[in-house]
């Protein structure tokens, strides 16, 4: 065995690392969160990256999937290559906190604490840029754009992030305000939905409301639609399988004495299993056609499948939530699915994957993600890049396995 530095209390070296790179990351969080951009357009959250990458003397790529960064901390013994993802990408609401330093770009926010993300996996970078001598493999940092289209997974896979070298396990990460700072928590098998959208165009036949008989009533049709699709859930789908299905956008007409030619309805079919989202979009075209052809209305289904469901690998989501209990010795929670969306699920799909949740609840607020006021607890930073450069310690550490 050749002489490596490998720190007999772990977590003690992390914590000293975190917590002396927290001033900084939570500086770097804040130019992020004053500078927030959409999705495939992080170019100058990308700089900020790369150039603390550089800083670190982390060697990166940038402009893998358009706006993405990967950078690469080589172990000092040989062994399997660790992912470690975080998103960047911003939403299109208008800031409402107040902060010093809210968003300096009208509409837009970082208010699903993407910038938080950003600065955490730098945190874990710096940590583990020191433990590097003691890694059995190397750790693949992972800065993805374009999380909230659910895009950005799927172009940085496309691009060739998964190999050279080649990706064996994967961890991510979410802050959840619901979760008081300090507290962790990871869900057990399918955490978060297949998210898929469709659109239904319903043709009619336009004419003068007054003589509906001589035209054909897309609203009509449009509305029994919307109230059959509610049966799908209720009366198809096993209960002991959440799913949902949510039409959000109606539109058709223009006048009150006007039966228009056409009306396209808009949705999302979220469910945690592939059988349970193959029924359901079977459901959808039977009861399209159905109600196109009794009510003389066809109507067109475009189906479009987004990203799978997030299904952790028991085996990883074990070696976590080990290594964020020794980390901060306290439990971690066990915490409900969600039938929300979340593009890590493209790597889960193709190496053994864990998700991790992180409180980021300040004290005496109740914050939601996608909130115009959100406002996460940046002390989640620091312990956030803890449990992350805790985990990828472990996970790497000689003879793991
Ligand atoms: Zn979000
Ligand atoms: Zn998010």
């Amino acid at each position: 065995m050749p002489d490596i530095a490998i720190p007999n209390d772990p977590a003690r070296a992390i914590a000293e690392g975190a917590a002396a790179s927290a001033p900084r990351l939570v500086a770097i969080r804040r130019d992020l969160h004053a500078h927030p951009e959409l999705a495939f357009t992080e170019q100058r959250t990308a700089g900020v990256v790369a150039a603390e990458l550089s800083r670190l003397g982390i060697p990166h790529r940038t402009g893998v999937g358009r706006t993405g960064v990967v950078g690469l901390i080589e172990g000092g013994l040989p062994g399997p290559t660790l992912a470690l993802r975080a998103d960047m990408d911003a939403l299109p609401i208008a800031e409402q906190t107040g902060l010093a330093f809210a968003s300096r770009a009208p509409g837009l926010m970082h208010a699903c604490g993407h910038d938080v993300h950003t600065a955490t996996l730098l945190g874990a970078a710096a940590i583990l840029r020191d433990l590097a001598p003691a890694l059995a493999g190397r750790v693949k940092l992972v800065f993805q754009p374009a999380e909230e289209t659910l895009a950005g997974a799927a172009a940085m896979i496309a691009d060739g992030v998964m190999e050279n070298p080649r990706v064996d396990m994967a961890l991510g990460f979410h802050n959840y305000p619901e979760i008081p700072l300090g507290g962790f928590a990871t869900t057990p098998g399918a955490a978060l939905a297949a998210s898929d959208r469709f659109e239904i165009t319903v043709r009619g036949v336009s004419g003068h409301a007054a003589h509906p008989d001589v035209a054909v009533d897309p609203i009509l049709a449009a509305a029994t639609l919307v109230v059959q699709l509610q049966s799908v859930v209720a009366r198809e789908i096993d209960p002991f399988r959440p799913a949902v299905l949510t039409i959000g956008a109606i539109q058709g007409g223009v006048a009150h004495n006007i039966i228009p030619d056409e009306v396209v309805l808009r949705g999302t079919a979220r469910s945690l299993d592939e059988e349970t989202r193959t029924r359901i979009e079977a459901a959808l075209r039977r009861l399209c056609e159905g109600v196109g052809a009794g009510m003389r209305a066809p109507c067109t289904l475009a189906y479009h499948r987004g990203c799978p469901p997030l299904v952790n690998d028991e085996g990883m989501r074990r070696r976590l939530v080990a290594s964020v209990a020794a980390q901060f010795a306290t439990p971690v929670e066990e915490r409900a699915p969600s039938l929300g969306g979340e593009d890590f699920a493209y790597f889960a799909e193709r190496v053994p994957a864990a998700h991790l949740a992180i409180g980021s609840g300040q004290k005496g607020r109740a914050d939601r993600l996608h909130n115009s006021a959100y406002q996460p607890d940046e002390g989640a930073i620091p312990l956030g890049a803890a449990a992350l450069a805790r985990a990828a310690f472990d996970l790497l550490r000689p003879g793991a396995g």
